[in-house]
C-alpha cells in the first residue's frame, strides 16, 4: 500500500529541492501518495501566514513529512514556521546523521556517527528576561534571595529548564535508535560537572536509562572533551545524545566534519508526527538556478524510509547517493574539485544520476 506523506515544498531553493528528493524516492520503488501542502514566505500573502492551518492538519493526519526548507521572514512579526512546526507538533528528537561518503570534500574519511538533539528545552525553551526591564529585575530580586551569590542588577537573563521526564524521552529515544540500527555506544554529551541540577539531571537518567540496554557500551562526555575528540578521532563516536544547546552547536560540527551543509540530513521526530528534512536552509539566492546539492535532503529522505519501515529501499538509496558522489562525475558544483568545474551538472540531473543506479 502506498504511504501517504506531506510534501511541504518549502520555499527559496527548497521547491527544487524537494522535486528531485521525491522522484529518487519514487525510483526506489516504494508508492507514495503524496499530499502536496505549502508553507513559507511563498504562501504568507495569499494565506496570510507561512504555515497555514492545512498544513498542519495534513501533518497531523499523515503522521509523516517531507519538508524543504523554509525562509523565516525577518521584520514581518512571524515566528519561523520550522521552529513553529516543532512546537506544534511535538517533535521532541532531532536525529542528525552524519556520515562521510567517499567524494565528498572533507578532512575525513571515517566518521558514521549520529547525533541525537532534545528539542524542547533547555536555555532554547525561550524563557528569557531583557536587561534592564522590569520582569528582570524582579526575577533578579527573588533569586537574590534564595542564595549568597548576587546576580548584578541590570542583568540580562536566560532560564535554562530541564526536566527529569523530557531527558528520559530523549534518552530513551537515543537508546531505541541504537537498538535498532546495530549501534554499539550511546555518548551522553553535558556539562554535568558545572551544571548539576540541570545537565546533572540529564546524566543521572542516562545513567539509569542505559541499564536497560546491556548490549548498549553507555559513554559519559563533556561537551568540551567531546570538540576537542570529535576532531582527533571522530571514528570513536558512535551514537550521541545531547540536550538542546549543545546539540545544536555540537550537531553543525559533525556535519562540518563529513563535509558541510549539503550533505547533512535530519529529522525531526515526536511522539506522533516525523518531519524530515535537510540541515541546511532556503539558500534563497541561489532559486530558480537548478544547481544547489540535494543530497541533504535526498539522505533525509533516506530516514524517512527507514522509519515507514522500508529500510531495505532507504539502504538502496544510501548506496545509490554513495555510488553517484564516489565517481565524482554528475554532481553539483560543491561536490566538484573546484567550485567552477565546467562538468558540474545541476540538482534535476545529479538526482537522474542517482535514478540511473536505482534502476540499473
Ligand atoms: P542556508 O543554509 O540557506 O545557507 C548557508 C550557506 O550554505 C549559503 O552559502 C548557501 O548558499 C549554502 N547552501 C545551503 N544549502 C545548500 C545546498 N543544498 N547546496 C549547496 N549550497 C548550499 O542558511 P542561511 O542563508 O543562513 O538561511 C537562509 C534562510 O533559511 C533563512 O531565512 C533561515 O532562517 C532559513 N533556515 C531554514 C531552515 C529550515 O527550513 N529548517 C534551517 C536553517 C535556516
Amino acid at each position: 500500500m502506498a504511504h501517504s506523506v506531506t510534501l511541504i515544498p518549502g520555499d527559496g531553493t527548497g521547491p527544487e529541492l524537494t522535486e528531485a528528493t521525491r522522484r529518487v524516492l519514487e525510483a526506489t520503488g516504494v508508492e507514495f501518495s503524496w499530499d502536496v501542502q505549502e508553507a513559507g514566505v511563498d504562501v504568507m500573502e495569499t494565506a496570510g501566514t507561512p504555515l497555514p492551518d492545512e498544513t498542519l492538519a495534513s501533518v497531523r493526519r499523515n503522521a509523516v513529512a517531507l519538508k524543504g526548507p523554509i525562509t523565516t521572514p525577518i521584520g514581518t512579526g512571524f515566528r519561523s514556521v520550522n521552529v513553529a512546526l516543532r512546537h506544534e507538533l511535538g517533535l521532541y528528537a532531532c536525529l542528525r546523521p552524519c556520515k562521510t561518503y567517499e567524494g565528498v570534500r572533507s578532512r575525513y574519511d571515517d566518521v558514521d556517527l549520529v547525533l541525537v538533539r532534545e528539542n524542547t528545552e533547555d536555555l532554547y525553551a525561550g524563557i528569557e528576561y531583557e536587561a534592564g526591564s522590569e520582569d528582570a529585575e524582579r526575577v533578579i530580586a527573588e533569586l537574590n534571595k534564595l542564595q549568597k551569590k548576587q546576580i548584578a542588577t541590570g542583568s540580562g537573563i536566560s532560564v535554562k529548564p530541564m526536566s527529569r521526564a523530557a531527558s528520559e524521552r530523549i534518552i530513551r529515544f537515543a537508546f531505541e535508535y541504537a537498538r535498532t540500527h546495530g549501534r554499539k555506544r550511546v555518548s551522553c554529551v553535558t556539562k554535568a560537572n558545572i551544571m548539576k541540577f540541570t545537565d546533572g539531571l540529564f546524566l543521572d537518567v542516562f545513567r539509569d536509562v542505559s541499564q536497560e540496554y546491556p548490549e548498549i557500551e553507555p559513554w559519559e562526555n563533556l561537551v568540551d572533551a567531546v570538540c576537542m575528540g570529535l576532531v582527533q578521532r571522530p571514528e570513536e563516536f558512535d551514537v550521541l545524545v545531547l540536550p538542546n544547546l549543545y546539540g545544536d552547536i555540537v550537531s553543525d560540527l559533525t556535519a562540518g566534519l563529513v563535509g558541510g551543509l549539503g550533505v547533512a540530513p535530519g529529522g525531526n521526530i515526536g511522539p506522533d508526527t516525523a518531519v524530515f528534512e535537510a540541515t541546511h536552509g532556503s539558500a534563497p539566492k541561489y532559486k530558480g538556478q537548478n544547481k544547489v546539492n540535494p543530497t541533504a535532503m535526498i539522505l533525509s529522505g533516506k530516514l524517512m524510509l527507514d522509519h515507514l519501515g522500508e529500510r531495505d529501499a532507504g539502504q538502496r538509496l544510501e548506496d545509490a547517493v554513495a555510488a553517484v558522489i564516489r565517481e565524482g562525475e554528475r554532481v553539483t558544483y560543491d561536490m566538484k574539485p573546484s567550485r567552477d568545474d565546467p562538468s558540474a551538472v545541476g540538482t534535476n540531473e545529479y538526482a537522474d544520476a542517482i535514478i540511473d543506479k536505482l534502476q540499473a
